[in-house]
Order: structure tokens, then sequence, then C-alpha cells
């Protein structure tokens, strides 16, 4: 076997807590810390919400800590062990400088109630911000608000009602346009702004129907939210005409640039007609994507929507930058002070250590990188391609053959991957295609990389032809084995929360 993943039983690491273990040497306390053992110093804290006693945290030495955070991940896998070809996803590697750079203590001990004249650096960071991600996407203004790609969907939603509203139309124009493989957030984002999704279908080319739509858009349309290249990897090529028909009727164009990797400066949204745009930081500027971590979905805008945007934009009058609150129509704030700064600042600085240069590459590299892979992977001769295009960044794979003549399912097939030390694709998604395989490789793998991914793929097809029953029982050499999807995600089996014994 080559492959063995680390399998530690440990503890939780409140259970390894003993009583008057520190890691560090702490400073003297500060008046925040002293207020949380009890104390109030200024006097301001509501009785009820002070604390009588410390928090019940875990007390370890520094050595226990670093071994148990140790043991965990290395029984995980990450961008940063090896390739991780999450379809939709976008999992790459993320350069170190900008960890470092974020780390920056000016800029960790920033607080957002300081007064402007103290904040220029930072203030100035994401003003040059806002400015590159309006270039490279063709808009005239953005709010770096929204935490996420799902937020900053809503925000561009709500936008979208504030435009129909102000034109008298807010109660008519109830319908969201979303095509059929469309990101599951889309329409999920459009109905909690108050739309009623309607589904556009696909063609057999894998792009939007374009009868189809002219046959769905009318008096009642809002708008569409789309994904340009598509969920599919297959970029609308009728794009044109797509947004001529939605605003001839009357409706806004989003686009959801979750997929924006692919065509970063090669193509930009505003040029294609889009009104409305967001992008995720955490997908295609650096920051890692998936654990839970913070993200950054910001939205722009075209001339005539920056005015409901929300407050505060970030100003510049040639001598100072300042917090701008002049937004007439504002749809008001989606989150706190100016969003999450730490992953802004990520994203400059690696737009700034790839340059234009380095930024028009990332476009090329994941394409061809994408497109490599799918070529080897159909001479293998084990899976199908719906939709035969030339793909972007993308492309989903069906395993539907290999199910009827070897009972094995892309879940197993992912399954057995893992044995082989890398990590599957996204399977069952989009939702078009059966036993879809959804895989992206991503501009920092190399040909290495590539190629162990593309060969797991390929033996455990291969596997599944000679010996579909190991295949259906995988993973052998991983952390965890199989788990049972079904009770995991049942509440009353699976429990989550710690329960104190002192408390029981
Ligand atoms: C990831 C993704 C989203 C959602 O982004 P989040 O930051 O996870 O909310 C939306 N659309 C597409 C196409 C995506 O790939």
């Amino acid at each position: 076997m080559e492959f063995h993943q680390a399998a530690w039983k440990e503890p939780l690491i409140i259970e390894r807590s003993r009583a008057g273990k520190v890691a560090h040497v702490p400073a003297l306390p500060t008046q925040h810390e002293t207020a949380v053992a009890g104390e109030d110093p200024l006097g301001i804290v509501p009785r009820p919400l002070l604390r009588e006693s410390p928090p019940p945290l875990p007390e370890l030495s520094e050595p226990e800590v670093i071994r148990h955070f140790t043991r965990l991940s290395q029984e995980n896998y990450s961008p940063d062990l090896g390739i991780y070809p999450l379809g939709s996803c976008t999992m790459k590697y993320n350069p170190k400088i900008c960890d470092v750079v974020v780390q920056n203590h000016k800029l960790e001990k920033v607080h957002p109630e300081q007064d402007e004249s103290t904040v220029q650096g930072v203030l100035g960071i994401l003003y040059k911000l806002e400015r590159i991600l309006c270039e490279v996407t063709g808009m005239s203004r953005m709010s770096l608000q929204p935490a996420a790609g799902a937020h900053g969907e809503f925000l561009g939603a709500l936008i979208i009602r504030a435009y129909h509203r102000a034109r008298g139309e807010a109660n008519q124009r109830s319908e969201m346009l979303v095509p059929d493989s469309a990101h599951g957030t889309n329409p999920a984002s459009a109905a909690m702004a108050g739309f009623r999704v309607v589904v556009v279908p696909s063609n057999t080319d894998g792009m939007v129907d374009l009868a189809a739509l002219k046959g769905a858009v009318g008096s009642k349309t809002a708008g569409l939210m789309i994904t340009n290249p598509n969920t599919l990897g297959i970029f609308e090529e009728h794009i044109l005409e797509i947004a001529e028909t939605v605003h001839k009727a009357g409706g806004l164009l989003y686009y959801d640039g979750a997929n924006f990797n692919p065509i970063l400066g090669k193509v930009r949204p505003g040029d294609m007609g889009f009104d409305i745009v967001h992008v995720n930081l955490h997908k295609t500027f650096a920051t890692p994507h998936g654990g839970g971590g913070p993200g950054a979905g910001p939205v722009g805008v075209t001339k005539g929507l920056e005015r409901y945007l929300p407050v505060p934009l970030i100003g510049y009058d040639g001598k100072r930058y300042f917090l701008d609150y002049k937004v007439s129509d504002s749809v008001g704030k989606i989150r706190a002070f100016h969003g999450n700064v730490g992953i802004l600042v990520r994203a400059y600085a690696y737009i700034l250590s790839l340059g234009i240069e380095g930024l028009e590459s990332v476009a090329e590299t994941a394409v061809v990188n994408t497109n490599y892979v799918m070529t080897r992977l159909l001479k293998a001769g084990l899976f199908e391609l719906p939709f035969f295009k030339m793909r972007k960044h993308e492309f989903v794979l069906s395993a539907r053959k290999l199910r009827e003549s070897t009972g094995v399912r892309a879940l197993d097939l992912a399954k057995r991957m893992l044995d082989k030390g890398v990590h599957p694709p996204t399977v069952y998604f989009p939702l078009v295609v059966d036993e879809a395989m959804m895989v992206e490789t991503p501009e920092t793998e190399s040909l290495y990389d590539l190629d162990t991914f593309v060969d797991a793929m390929i033996s455990s097809g291969r596997e599944a032809e000679t010996n579909a029953e190991t295949v259906k029982g995988a993973p052998y050499s991983a952390s965890v084995g199989r788990i049972d999807d079904v009770k995991a995600s049942h509440p009353k089996t699976i429990k989550l929360r710690w329960d104190n014994p002192a408390r029981r």
C-alpha cells in the first residue's frame, strides 16, 4: 500500500484538561480580562451579563495543545497536502505570503471604531482593492461587506428589489430566473430575498435554453441570476443575447462570480451585460475555501445601481480616505463595519503579488489544467462527458455506464480514491447529470499532481470492473472508514455537543 492516513485515538481536548495547567505565561491582565473574571472596572456591563467565574476552558500545557491539534490535522486533508479537485469549490493552494501580510501587527491591532485619520493605511487598501475588483469585473462601485458568495447573492437580490421598488414595480416583479445548472445558493438567496424562483432549463449543449428563457421572461421578471462559465464548466456563448432578453423584459442580470477563476483578466461580466456581480475572494483570491472559516463575497454594481449599495463605502477625495455614507437609497448594512477585512487584505496582497500578467495566467493555467485532466480521463473510456464542449475551469463526468455494468456508484469511486491519497471530485452535483463527478483542477496544480489525481481516478474505475466489492467497501486506508450518510445527517443519532460531566 502506498498510502495510509494517520489514525489517532485522540480524546477531546476538554477530556485531557487537568486543573491548573497553563500553555503560556500570561502577561499582566488587561482591563478586559479582569472584567471577564467577574469585575467590571468601568461599571458598564449589565449585572446579569457578568460572569461569576471564568468559563470552563480546557487547561493543558503548550506541547499538549500543539500535539492535539497536529494529530487532528494529520487525520485530515487540505490543499497544503495535495490536489483537492472538488468541482464548483475552487480548492486551490493559497500563497503563504498572504498570511504573512495579514498577520502584520499594525493590521491586526486596528479597530473599526478608530478615527478615520488613524486608519488611512487600511482604508487605502480597501479603496484600492475595490478599484481593482471593479476593473476586473467591469463594475462601477463595490461593497466589500458581504462575508460569502451566498451573502453577496442575497445583497444582489435586495438591490434588484430596491431597483424595481424605485420604479414602482416591486410587487409586480416577483420572479427571479435561475438556470437549472445553477449553484444551490442562487435559488436559496433569491427566495430569502422574497422572490419566487423560476427555473430555466439547459439545452442539449449544457447552456441556457434561449427559447425557454424567452418564454419565461415577462412583466413579472425581476432578474436572472447566472454564473458564466456555468457549473458544467461551459461558457454561455449566447450571454449577450441572454442579457438583452432579460433587459428588454425589464429585469436585471446578476453575475454569480464564484466561478471567476477561468475568466480573470480575460472577460469582464460588465462587458457581458451584467448589472450586479459578486466574486468569491475565498475561491479566486487567496483565502482558503471550506472548513467554515471567514470569507468575502464583495458585490459590484453598474453606475445606475450605486445608490442602493450598503453603507459605508470607502471614499477618497484625492488626499484622504473616508467612510462614505452618501448613498441615497442604500439597502442598509449587510454586515458590521467593512466585512472581513483580513480576507480583503489577503486578496489585495495576492493581486499585487501576481500583477496583471500573473492574474491572466491564473485563468489560462486553470483552463489548460482542466482540459488536460478531462482529456486524459475521457481517453480511459470509463466515463462519459455529457455536453461535449471545451471546458473552462471545471467539467462534469457521468459514471452512469460504469454503475450499470458494475454496480459501483460515483460515491464508491470517490471513497476508493481516498485510499490513494488524493481528494476525490464533487459527486452528485450538478443535479442535471446522472452519477455526476465534477472535477475542478485550479491553476496551482503541477503536472505531477494532475497525473496523480487522474491515475487514482482511472485505477479506481478499472478496479470497479474487476473487483466491484472492494470498491464498494472503500475507504480502507483513510483515518475514518465509510460513513453512514443517512445516520450522520439525522439530528437524533448524531451527538455534536460535549456534555460537561460536572453538570450532568
Ligand atoms: C461556491 C459557490 C457559491 C457560494 O459561495 P459561498 O461563499 O460558499 O456562499 C455560489 N455559486 C457558485 C457557482 C459557487 O461555486
